[in-house]
């Protein structure tokens, strides 16, 4: 994409005539290519280095008329089930003859955890999927899986989406994220975004590393390189529950409106529905282990706890408490350990504080 239409890709798309839209070169994400008005699937072949090579699912759903592109991206951790659930469906929804623009959908980044069960990592390399962006050629899986995500999805996108939820040992209550880089009119296409996406909790974050070479996560590894991008989380360890799924393909879609990238509903015309009076979240504290044992939980993922109150202890394997896990401050459990294992240094819980005011 040119200079121009990345930087104003809704002006250049209104700039550019149907007819002359439509002998566009394909869009070409790994194997899938797909001219205005396909959708075409393929893989992200990442190739064998130091361990083996993996292919990664890939749609490209190229609309009928000219506009932004926006990634959608789940699976980082692929026993996140129900984000990964939501992308899959989500393929079958977009119809490339509504479509302004493309969507390119990676619906499940790592298979190796989803085809063995096994959260948190990529278990080829013990590597976190959504840790080592921008990645490298010449690194484990992970690092060449996100090397290429970088330059292939990241690259080819005006705006990315990364949904996550609790794993399969987290009861997590549905939020997003409003990352805060500074750039005021970055900041603010987000913040339109995480509005637009409709989660009515947002959690605040100014630490993000700044250095798009070394940008960690996959959302801000896009917001680093000037693809404004957020990330959503819902679904809770190993379900797929309705409620979950259909949060974060009406979030996914929303967001599709917001960028004018679907034609406006009836009685909505054009606009984005934004989220009204969102919980904003101004800090989050972490509660862990401190040493292991089994954890008993005594609060629900989503409940408002006040500072000291008791949301779990842990014993050890005779039933002795040596643990009674306290929230250090006031605020709603954004998710809380799902299963008894608790090692030291693993999460209890984390606790959202919640802003006094709408930033
Ligand atoms: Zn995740």
């Amino acid at each position: 994409m040119s200079y121009f239409a990345r930087i104003f890709p809704v002006l250049a798309a209104a700039l550019i005539a149907p007819s002359v839209f439509a002998q566009q070169p394909a869009l070409k994400v790994g194997t899938a290519s797909a001219t205005p008005g396909q959708k075409a699937m393929g893989y992200i072949e990442v190739p064998a280095g130091v361990d083996a090579a993996t292919n990664i699912p890939v749609i490209v759903v190229r609309g009928a008329k000219p506009g932004p592109t926006l990634a959608l991206v789940a699976g980082a951790h692929g026993t996140e089930y129900a984000s990964i659930i939501a992308l899959e469906k989500l393929i079958g929804r977009l119809d490339p003859a509504e479509i302004s623009g493309s969507v390119i959908i990676v619906p499940l980044v790592n298979l190796a955890s989803f085809n063995h069960k096994v959260p948190h990592v990529n278990p080829v390399d013990g590597k976190s999927m959504n840790r080592f962006y921008p990645g490298k050629m010449d690194g484990t899986q992970t690092d060449r899986a996100s090397f290429l995500i970088t330059r292939d999805v990241v690259g080819q996108s005006d705006y990315l989406i990364d949904l996550h939820g609790g794993d399969l040992d987290e009861s997590l209550r549905p939020y997003s994220y409003w990352v805060r880089t500074g750039d005021a009119k970055s900041d603010a296409i987000r913040r339109d975004m995480v509005l637009a996406f409709g989660l009515d909790t947002i959690i605040l974050s100014d630490d993000r590393p700044k250095d798009p070479n070394d940008s960690r996560y996959l959302d801000n590894t896009a917001t680093t390189r000037g693809k404004p991008a957020i990330a959503a989380e819902a679904g809770y360890a190993g379900t797929v529950e309705t409620d979950d799924v259909e949060a974060l393909i009406r979030g996914c879609l929303g967001v599709m409106h917001y960028l004018k990238m679907l034609p406006a509903e009836a009685g909505k015309p054009g606009a984005a529905q934004f989220v009204e009076h969102p919980v904003w979240i101004a800090k989050v504290d972490t509660v862990s282990g401190e040493q292991d044992g089994i954890f008993y939980p005594l609060v629900k993922r989503g409940t408002y706890v006040a500072a000291g109150m008791e949301v779990g202890y842990v014993t050890d394997y005779f039933g002795k408490t040596i643990q009674v896990a306290r929230a250090p401050e006031s605020g709603v459990v954004l998710y809380i350990c799902a299963v008894p294992t608790m090692v030291k240094g693993n999460v209890v819980a984390n606790i959202g504080v919640v802003a006094t005011s709408a930033p």
